[in-house]
């Protein structure tokens, strides 16, 4: 079965999960790593089953828990390199990395994976799943996937070689295993096939993707200043489409942002607004898809009811049971899985 949850979405934080035959993947981990396992009870989803998390770009509402995620699980992070390196930055801030040293820490992190290659999931304390220091809504559904099989003893000797992956205080930017792709490769993770594509938006690489799995073809594009033609191209004969559908213009025009942050925004490399998303929704997309789901909704700068109207005046004439149904991503709260 194939099916597609929105976890969360906004500038808060985002995250999906996409399962296709045996496959399952977490693209994007915006939220805290326990805040990421309560949605997926939530929504019905088991984070023991996930198989890898891919990431679209390095801004924090895409990446916040991501290391804690993956240790946790013991999963796979899939990247482009520029995004991965951004990340690696974006970390540790204070040190100023070169592209010779910053290959050498690639290299030094693969060697402890190579020294250690089974132990990363059970090595991480429940205590380490919120470094951020996000607020917690919930705190007794910890990010309990599985309890840690052997504790390591508490204090180990002084001169004892320390077994397993460094702690996340010792270096904040180690995961379980990374897997490059580049923006228009198609690649594949099990039995989803996944084509990313560049997205305009103020990051190192940003992608946007179209994921297939047993023939239904699922749109992700969030993060983007505008649409442009490589992206209308990827955006065709979909089933699901993902749009974001950021802000109302004269809302953030009128709003409380600082004038330098309201350009960033409006920039071409920022976020489409309601009319930009409508304008494709009308001009653009070839509306075969059976779900639009409108996402990355500014809290500040929008309202969901201006969001949607907007779609739906584009969506004229389209909508039906079976087409354009549409749906609106929540920064707070899971979107029941949809299945194909
Ligand atoms: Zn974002
Ligand atoms: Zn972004």
């Amino acid at each position: 079965m194939v099916r597609f949850t929105v976890l969360a979405s906004g500038s808060k934080g985002n995250s999906t999960i996409v399962s296709g035959g045996q496959t399952r993947i977490l693209v994007d981990a915006g939220l805290s790593c326990r805040e990421l396992f309560r949605r997926m009870k939530l929504a019905g989803e088991d984070p023991s089953t996930l198989d890898a998390i891919v990431v679209t770009h390095e801004h924090q509402d895409h990446v916040n828990g991501l290391a804690v995620t993956a240790r946790k699980l013991g999963i796979p992070v899939y990247f482009t390199e520029a995004t991965h390196r951004a990340w690696t930055r974006w970390l540790t801030p204070r040190r100023q990395m070169t592209y010779a040293q910053w290959l050498e820490l690639c290299r030094k992190q693969a060697a402890e994976r190579q020294a250690e290659p089974e132990s990363a999931s059970s090595e991480i304390a429940v205590e380490e799943c919120d470094p951020a220091g996000n607020p917690i809504e919930n705190t007794e559904a910890a990010c309990m996937v599985e309890p840690a099989e052997t504790s390591s003893p508490a204090g180990d000797a002084p001169g004892c070689a320390k077994a397993g992956p460094p702690s996340l205080k010792e270096d904040p930017t180690w995961l379980p295993a990374v897997e490059y792709f580049q923006a228009g490769e198609p690649f594949a993770i099990g039995d989803i096939t996944l084509s990313p594509f560049t997205v305009p938006h103020d990051a190192a690489d940003p992608v946007g993707f179209v994921f297939r799995a047993e023939g239904v073809r699922m749109g992700y594009a969030t993060d983007l200043g505008y649409i442009p033609p490589n992206v209308k191209e990827q955006l065709r004969a979909l089933d699901l489409l993902l749009l974001e559908s950021n802000h109302d213009l004269e809302m953030l025009r009128d709003g409380p942002y600082p004038w330098a942050v309201k350009q960033r925004v409006l920039s071409r490399v920022g976020h489409l607004s309601n009319d930009a998303a409508a304008e494709f929704l009308s001009n653009g997309y070839d509306g075969q898809a059976a779900y639009v789901i409108l996402a990355h909704l500014s809290e500040n700068n929008n309202l969901p009811e201006l969001a949607r109207v907007a779609a739906e005046r584009a969506l004229v004439g389209r909508a039906s049971l079976l087409a354009n149904r549409l749906l609106l991503a929540e920064q707070h709260h899971p979107l029941s899985g949809i299945s194909f």
